[in-house]
């Protein structure tokens, strides 16, 4: 379907005079602050409101619509699926599951998966998994979880307490006992925490950490710092989590963020770009922590056929049509081209940075436009983006982006920033 035929061509539709910003809040919890237009159509990389304007998309759900809007392959796969068998229950052997996970496994670090639904659920199920290696393997009776400061896990009640920001924290206490925090990217700091709980008589049984800090800012990972970390984990038994739910499934131009720093980690998560749009989350680990028996952790639509022959279809899409490298040539060019137009705003933009096709600006901390400022901006000329922070303007656009829609919405960010 090419984006045209997409726009009603009656000149009017049915969505502008039926949807109504009022009746939404009336009847949605009010969760979210939301930019004020609605979304109803999209393909490729191009999203039309319900007024019929025409936007590129470089949010693409959050990091999660890997292959776009409307991609032949989705389609191709949640049709058939959902004609051949949509849900059943893990009271059951679910071919789809078991080839989405050997093809997981045959992609990454991991040796075993287990399936859920969202980021949360699957950092949740790697804090039980942590836990349960500390009871059962270490006799570690507390065990702690050491998390960053600026970090992003989620938001049930034990992601939120792992997620290093008090604003995602204030007014849910009590939180889940068990985590203590250090700055990222901060070994010194990092060595006098695990220091500091095992003076107190207790024990570090995990680091959950992000590849790169994506909520928090765009932060990329250091190199020496999480080479650093392998090594203490190893000396000292403690097991490397990795929340790979933004950078993983390709977002950086590898598979997962670890590859950009050499490492490998003993347990990590996935969810966001992992059925490119269609809700689901795997926790995966190496074969020597997975410790969960038959009871131990369970969902009901974790796994189903539906998520995992779509997710599947999605990962082979990614592979046959070599993404990958597109993910680093765009990556490269809208770097690039960010940092041409960081150069034209010196007393503006502070510093652009990122992996592949996870990037960020950052806008100076003296100066009083906000990332949501120049984000309402960028709506005006026609590009979605989406804050990290009060500050960073994240840049997180479908993998399969062309050169062209690139340029369009560099040059979409300079009239922003020109006309703000
Ligand atoms: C989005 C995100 C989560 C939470 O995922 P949900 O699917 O919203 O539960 C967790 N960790 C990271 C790094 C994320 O970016």
């Amino acid at each position: 379907m090419s984006p045209e035929t997409l726009i009603r061509d009656d000149g009017l539709g049915t969505g502008a005079e039926q949807f109504s910003i009022d009746r939404f809040n009336a009847n949605v919890m009010n969760t979210y602050g939301r930019f004020p237009i609605a979304l109803e159509k999209g393909s490729g990389c191009k999203v039309w409101d319900t007024e019929g304007k025409e936007y590129l998309d470089f949010v693409a759900g959050i990091a999660t619509c890997t292959l776009g809007h409307a991609h032949p392959k989705l389609i191709e796969a949640v049709t058939e699926q959902i004609q051949k068998l949509h849900h059943v229950s893990n009271l059951y052997y679910i071919p789809e599951q078991g080839e989405l996970a050997a093809w997981l496994t045959e992609h990454s670090a991991g040796d075993r998966v287990f399936f859920c639904n969202s980021g949360a659920e699957a950092n949740e199920g790697a804090i039980k998994l942590a836990r349960k290696y500390a009871h059962d393997r270490l006799n570690i009776e507390d065990p702690v979880i050491i998390t960053a400061h600026a970090s992003f896990h989620g938001r049930t009640l034990a992601t939120i307490t792992a997620t290093g920001q008090p604003k995602y924290q204030k007014g849910f206490s009590p939180l889940v006992p068990g985590f203590v925090y250090t700055p990222y990217n901060d070994l010194p700091a990092l060595e006098n925490a695990i220091a500091e709980v095992d003076q107190n008589g207790r024990r570090v049984a995990a680091i959950l950490l992000e590849a790169l800090q994506g909520e928090g800012g765009v932060r990329p990972g250091d190199v020496a710092y999480f080479q650093k970390i392998r090594q203490i984990c190893d000396e000292k038994g403690i097991l490397l989590i990795l929340d790979e739910v933004q950078v993983g499934m390709g977002r950086t131009g590898r598979w997962w963020g670890y590859e950009n720093l050499g490492i490998e980690p003993d347990i990590f998560t996935s969810a966001k770009g992992l059925g490119g749009g269609i809700p689901i989350g795997a926790l995966m680990c190496k074969s020597f922590c997975d410790v969960f028996e038959p009871g131990n952790h369970a969902s009901t639509f974790g796994g189903n056929p539906f998520a995992c022959g779509v997710a599947l279809a999605v990962c082979q899409t990614l592979e046959r049509e070599n993404i990958l490298s597109n993910v680093q040539q765009r990556g490269e060019q809208l770097r690039n081209s960010l940092q041409a137009i960081a150069s034209e705003y010196p007393d503006l933009i502070a510093e652009v940075r990122g992996w592949g096709l996870i990037n960020g600006m950052e806008l100076k901390s003296d100066v009083e436009l906000t990332s949501i400022d120049l984000v309402n901006a960028a709506i005006a000329q026609g590009v979605l983006l989406v804050p990290a922070g009060p500050k960073v303007v994240r840049f997180v656009p479908p993998l399969i982006v062309t050169e062209a829609e690139v340029n369009q919405a560099c040059q979409a960010v300079a009239r922003a920033l020109h006309n703000r």
